[in-house]
C-alpha cells in the first residue's frame, strides 16, 4: 500500500514538473519570441529574399519577352508569366506592410517605395507590352527598358536587398533573444521543478506518517467491521426472518439463507432477480407497488399479506424500509419478513371458534346471562334480549335485579348469588310479575385457573307454554272429573229411565238426587225438579240465591224446571259460581227429563191410540203391502161379521170386496197417489154387500219408506140413504119452490109494470121489495141447487177443449160496466194468448164471474185487475182487488156455504154466500184449485189453477 502510495507520489511529482516547465514556456516573453520569430521575422526574411528572386526573373523574363517574343513556356505564354510576376512584386510590396512589427515605423516608408517603384516597372513593363504590340522593333524595346525600366529596377533591387539585410539582421537578433529567453526558462523550471518536488516530497512523507496511522487504524476498523459483518451475517443467516434488499429497481441485491431457501434457489443467485421470478405476476406487482410506495414516502411500513403457495393459503409479515445512502437518498428497500401463516391459522382458528361461540351463544333459545360477580350482565344473547325485548347495551353493565326484577338489591332467592355462596349450580323456577314471564333459572358460578368465582352464568329458560300446558293439563283434569260426574249423572238418569215398571215420580225424584254429586261442590249442593204441580227435592233442598235452573219442555211448550243451589256462597266462574259445563248438565238431564217424559206421554198416548183405534165405530185395517191383512179393529169385524181376527189376518184384501177389480184398481191408484178415498161396495162373511167409504193411504215410515197400507172403512150404507133422501127432497122442493115463484115474480113484474092498472107509491115500493126479494130467492134457491148437484156428483160437468182466455176475456168484458159505474177500473193482463184445458166452458165462466162479481162488490174504490197466465203445466187466473180485505177468521171460512162476513158494507150488498162454495167444488171437479190471499183494509187476491190440456193427456 505504501509503495502505491508512494508511486503516486512519484507520479505526482512528474506531473508537476510537467506543468512547471508547461508554464514557464508557456510564459509571455518566450511566446513572444516565438511568435515574431515564427509569424514576423523568418517570413518577412522570407519574402524579401522571395521578391529578389522575382526582381531577377522579372528582368530576365522581360528581356526574354524582348527578344524572343511571346512564347509559350510550361503551358503560359511569356506575358502572361510577366503579368504573373508583376503581380506578385505588387504583393511583396504589400506583405512588407505586413510586417510593420517586425520592421518597426519606416517599414511604411519602405513599402511605399517597394510600392512605388514595383508601380513604376509595372507600369514600364506594361508600355513595353504595348509597344510590342505595336509591333516595336528588339531595340526599340530594349532602350525603352534602359530609359525605363532600369531606373526603376536597380534601385528596387538595391531597396530588395538593403531589406533582406535588414531582415537578417533581425533574425539574428531574434534568434539571440530566444536563446537568452530559454535558459532563464530553463532555470525557472529547475527552480519551480525542484522546490515542486521538495515540497511533494514533504507532503508525501507528511502524508506517510499519518497514511500509516491511518491505515493501521483502519485494518483494526476493517477487522472489526468484518469481525461484525461475520456475526451480522451469522445473525442474518440464522433469524428466523426472511431478508432481502433491493435497489431502487426492486431488483434484488442481496438475501439471506432463509429467504433464498423459500425462494428454492442459492442466496447469491438473487442478485439482480425481481419478483416476477418467485412470484405470481400480480402478487409480484403488489410486492413491486409495496416498494415503490415505501421507497416514494421513505417510510417503513408494516405490512401482513396472505398469498398462495403451492396450493396453500399462507401469510407473511412483512417491514419493509427504505435504504438510504450517507446523504440521504433512497437506494433501495429493505425487507424483513417472516411466515406467520401457523399464528394466523392459530388466530383464525381463535376466532372461529370465538365466532363459533358466539353463535352458539346467540342460537340458545333460552335466555343465558354472563354475569361478573356483582351480578352485572357483561354479556347476553339473543335469546334474552329478544325474551325481555330489550336492547344489549340496555342489559349490559346493569345488575340482574335493577334490570329483571326492578328493584334495588339483589332478590332474595337469586340462583346466582347461591351460586356464588357456594360455587355450585342453583335452579329456581322464577315467576316475578316484572320480568312478565315465568323462567326456570338454573345459575352456575364461572370459575378462573386458581378455582376462583369470577362470575356466573345465568341460563333462564322461558316456561310460560310449559306453564299453560301444566295449567291446561290441570283443568283438563279437572274438567275430565267433572265430565265423569256429569257422565255418572246422566247414565244413573238412564238407568232409572229404564227400569222396569218405574214411575216417572221415581223418575224425578231419583234424578234431584243424582244432581248433587255431579255439582263442583256436592256438599253444598242441593236440587229440585218442578214438574206441573209436582216438586221433587234433595233432603238437603233449600232455596238461596246461588241458583242454576233449565227448563222442562216437551215439544217446544215448557212443563217444569230443573233447579240446583248451591247452600252457601262460593267463587264466580262461568255464570254465577256455576261452571259452564254445570250449564250444559243441567240442560241435559232437564232435555232428557223432558224427553222421558215426553216418550210417557206419547207411550200413553200410544195406549189411548190403539185403545181409540181398537174401539172406532170405524173399522180399520192394517194391510202388508202385498195387500195382505195383518190387524184389524173390533168394528171390522163386526161390520164384515167376523167374529175373530184370526179369520181374517193374513187374508188378501182384495177378497172383502164385491168387485175384485175395482179393488186392484183402487190398489193401484193408491200405489200411485199414497191415498185413495172413495165408494166401494163390500161383501160380508155371508156375501151380502154394504156401501163404504173408504179412506186407505199408505203408510211410511220416517225415512219416507212405504210399510203397509192403512184403511179406514165407513158403513155408509145409512148415509146413502138419506143423501138420496135429501137430493130427492132438494129436487122436489126447489121445484115445488120454483114453479110459484116464476109466477110471483112474473105477476109482480106485470102489476109493476102497470099492466093491472094504476099503483100507488107506497104499492110501488112494496112490490119493489117483493120483486127484490122474489129474485134473489130464486138466486139462492138456483144455487143451491146448483151445489147440491155439484156436490152429490149428479151433475155432468161438459168435457171440452176450452181455450181458458176467451172465458176470462169475456167475462171480464160483462164485468167491465158493472166496474166502471162503480168507478173502479177493470184492468186485464193476458200473457199469454191460449191457455187450452179441459173442462165446461159454462160452469167455469160461471166461477170467473162469481169471483169478479165479488171483486167489484167489495171493493169501494180503486181497481180489480185479472191476471192470466201460464204457470208451467198449469194455467193461473188471478183475481185481485183493491177492496175490503178479509181477516184471517173471515179467510178460513171464505169457501163455507152460506159465509158472508160481519162487514157492514158486505151485508148491504145482495149474496147468497153460496159463490165461492160452488166455484171450488166446480174447480175441484175440474182437477184443479183455488186459493186465495187477503188483507183487510187491503184487498183480496183469488187465485184458480187449472192442468193445462197437454199435462192431462201426459197424465192419462
Ligand atoms: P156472496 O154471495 O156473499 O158474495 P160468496 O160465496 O161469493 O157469497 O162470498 C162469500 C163471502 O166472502 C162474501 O160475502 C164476502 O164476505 C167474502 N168475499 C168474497 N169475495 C170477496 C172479495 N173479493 N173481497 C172481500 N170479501 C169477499
Amino acid at each position: 500500500m505504501r509503495g502505491k502510495l508512494w508511486l503516486g507520489f512519484l507520479m505526482v511529482i512528474v506531473l508537476l514538473w510537467v506543468i512547471c516547465i508547461y508554464a514557464v514556456l508557456s510564459s509571455m516573453s518566450v511566446r513572444e519570441v516565438f511568435v515574431k520569430l515564427g509569424h514576423y521575422v523568418v517570413p518577412s526574411a522570407i519574402t524579401m529574399i522571395e521578391m529578389r528572386t522575382e526582381l531577377n526573373e522579372l528582368r530576365e523574363e522581360t528581356l526574354a519577352y524582348i527578344l524572343r517574343g511571346n512564347v509559350v513556356s510550361e503551358g503560359k505564354t511569356s506575358r502572361e508569366r510577366l503579368e504573373e510576376l508583376y503581380g506578385e512584386l505588387r504583393g511583396f510590396a504589400e506583405e512588407h506592410l505586413e510586417h510593420e512589427i517586425v520592421v518597426g515605423p519606416k517599414a511604411r516608408a519602405e513599402a511605399e517605395k517597394l510600392a512605388t517603384l514595383s508601380q513604376k516597372i509595372i507600369l514600364t513593363s506594361a508600355e513595353i507590352t504595348k509597344l510590342k504590340d505595336q509591333g516595336a522593333g528588339v531595340d526599340e524595346l530594349l532602350e525603352k527598358m534602359d530609359q525605363d525600366f532600369r531606373p526603376a529596377f536597380v534601385p528596387l533591387r538595391g531597396l530588395v536587398g538593403e531589406l533582406i539585410a535588414e531582415h537578417r539582421e533581425k533574425l539574428s537578433a531574434a534568434e539571440t533573444l530566444v536563446h537568452d529567453k530559454h535558459d532563464t526558462s530553463i532555470r525557472i523550471i529547475l527552480i519551480v521543478g525542484i522546490l515542486t518536488t521538495l515540497i511533494a516530497l514533504v507532503v508525501a512523507s507528511f502524508v506517510d506518517r499519518f497514511f500509516v496511522r491511518y491505515i493501521t487504524k483502519r485494518k483494526r476498523a476493517e477487522e472489526v467491521l468484518r469481525e461484525r459483518e461475520a456475526r451480522y451475517r451469522t445473525l442474518v443467516e440464522n433469524i428466523p426472518q426472511k431478508i432481502f434488499l433491493k435497489d431502487r429497481d426492486s431488483t434484488y441485491i442481496s438475501c439471506n439463507e432463509n429467504y433464498a431457501r423459500d425462494l428454492k434457489i442459492e442466496s447469491h443467485e438473487i442478485v439482480g432477480k425481481d419478483d416476477y421470478e418467485f412470484y405470481p405476476k400480480q402478487l409480484a406487482e403488489k410486492y413491486r407497488g409495496d416498494d415503490k410506495r415505501i421507497m416514494e414516502s421513505g417510510r417503513t411500513e408494516d405490512l401482513e399479506e396472505q398469498y398462495i403457495q403451492d396450493g396453500e393459503k399462507r401469510w407473511v409479515h412483512t417491514l419493509k424500509t427504505p435504504v438510504k445512502d450517507e446523504d440521504g437518498n433512497i437506494t433501495g428497500i429493505l425487507g424483513i419478513f417472516r411466515d406467520i401463516t401457523e399464528r394466523k391459522k392459530a388466530e383464525e382458528e381463535i376466532k372461529q371458534r370465538a365466532d363459533e361461540w358466539q353463535r352458539t351463544f346467540h342460537s340458545i333459545a333460552d335466555l343465558v346471562f354472563i354475569q361478573d360477580k356483582d351480578l352485572r350482565f357483561i354479556r347476553v344473547n339473543k335469546g334474552a334480549t329478544e325474551a325481555l325485548k330489550a336492547k344489549p347495551e340496555d342489559l349490559i353493565g346493569k345488575t340482574c335485579y335493577e334490570v329483571l326484577h326492578k328493584r334495588d338489591k339483589p332478590w332474595s332467592n337469586c340462583p346466582m348469588a347461591k351460586a356464588f355462596k357456594d360455587g355450585k349450580t342453583h335452579t329456581e323456577e322464577i315467576d316475578d310479575p316484572n320480568i312478565g314471564i315465568p323462567l326456570l333459572v338454573s345459575a352456575s358460578p364461572i370459575f378462573d385457573e386458581k378455582g376462583k368465582i369470577i362470575g356466573g352464568v345465568h341460563v333462564a329458560k322461558d316456561i310460560t307454554e310449559r306453564k299453560k300446558i301444566e295449567e291446561a293439563l290441570k283443568k283438563q283434569t279437572h274438567d275430565l272429573g267433572e265430565r265423569v260426574k256429569e257422565l255418572h249423572c246422566l247414565y244413573g238418569i238412564s238407568e232409572l229411565v229404564e227400569s222396569k215398571g218405574i214411575f216417572l215420580e221415581e223418575i224425578l225424584q231419583g234424578t234431584a238426587d243424582l244432581i248433587p254429586p255431579s255439582w263442583e261442590y256436592p256438599e253444598v249442593t242441593c236440587a229440585r225438579i218442578i214438574l206441573d204441580a209436582q216438586t221433587f227435592k234433595t233432603k238437603n233442598f233449600k232455596e238461596t240465591a246461588w241458583k242454576q235452573t233449565s227448563d222442562i219442555t216437551v215439544r217446544g211448550k215448557k212443563i217444569g224446571s230443573v233447579e240446583v243451589f248451591y247452600l252457601e256462597e262460593k267463587p264466580n266462574t262461568d255464570e254465577g259460581p256455576f261452571l259452564k259445563d254445570e250449564r250444559s248438565l243441567i240442560d241435559d238431564i232437564a232435555q232428557q227429563l223432558g224427553r222421558v217424559i215426553d216418550r210417557r206421554d206419547a207411550e200413553r198416548e200410544l195406549i189411548i191410540k190403539e185403545e181409540a183405534i181398537a174401539s172406532s165405530v170405524n173399522a180399520i185395517a192394517l194391510a202388508d203391502l202385498e195387500g195382505n191383512l195383518t190387524y184389524v179393529n173390533r168394528s171390522f169385524l163386526d161390520m164384515w161379521g167376523y167374529v175373530n181376527d184370526r179369520e181374517v189376518l193374513g187374508k188378501p184384501i182384495a177378497g172383502f170386496w164385491e168387485k175384485r177389480e175395482k179393488v186392484l184398481e183402487t190398489l193401484k191408484a193408491l200405489a200411485r197417489e199414497k191415498n185413495w178415498m172413495g165408494e166401494l161396495v163390500a161383501r160380508r162373511k155371508n156375501g151380502s154387500t154394504f156401501d163404504v167409504q173408504l179412506l186407505a193411504n199408505i203408510v211410511e215410515n220416517e225415512a219416507g219408506k212405504a210399510i203397509c197400507i192403512m184403511a179406514s172403512v165407513v158403513d155408509i150404507t145409512e148415509r146413502k140413504k138419506i143423501e138420496q133422501m135429501k137430493s130427492d127432497f132438494v129436487s122436489l122442493a126447489s121445484h115445488e119452490l120454483r114453479t110459484p115463484l116464476t109466477s110471483i115474480v112474473g105477476y109482480v113484474d106485470l102489476i109493476l109494470d102497470g099492466d093491472t092498472g094504476e099503483i100507488n107509491k107506497e104499492q110501488r115500493e112494496f112490490l119493489e121489495i117483493i120483486s127484490r126479494n122474489t129474485q134473489r130467492f130464486e138466486a139462492l134457491i138456483n144455487d143451491v141447487l146448483d151445489i147440491e148437484k155439484i156436490e152429490s156428483g149428479r151433475i155432468q160437468l161438459k168435457q171440452e177443449k176450452v181455450n181458458l182466455i176467451e172465458i176470462v176475456e169475456t167475462s171480464a168484458y160483462t164485468f167491465k160496466i158493472m166496474a166502471e159505474t162503480k168507478g173502479l177500473k177493470l184492468e186485464k193482463e193476458i200473457k199469454t194468448p191460449e191457455l187450452e184445458i179441459l173442462g165446461d166452458p159454462d160452469r167455469l165462466s160461471q166461477v170467473f164471474s162469481n169471483l169478479l162479481s165479488n171483486a167489484i162488490k167489495y171493493t169501494k174504490e180503486g181497481e180489480v185487475k185479472v191476471l192470466a197466465q201460464n204457470k208451467g203445466r198449469f194455467a193461473s187466473v188471478i183475481v185481485e182487488d183493491t177492496g175490503l180485505g178479509m181477516t184471517r177468521d173471515e179467510l178460513r171460512s171464505v169457501f163455507t156455504r152460506f159465509f158472508r162476513s160481519e162487514d157492514s158494507y158486505v151485508r148491504e150488498t145482495t149474496g147468497t154466500g153460496l159463490g165461492l162454495s160452488i166455484a171450488k167444488a166446480t174447480i175441484e171437479r175440474h182437477n184443479g184449485e183455488i186459493k186465495v190471499e187477503s188483507k183487510l183494509g187491503v184487498g183480496s187476491k183469488f187465485e184458480v189453477i187449472l192442468p193445462l190440456l197437454e199435462e192431462q193427456k201426459k197424465g192419462g
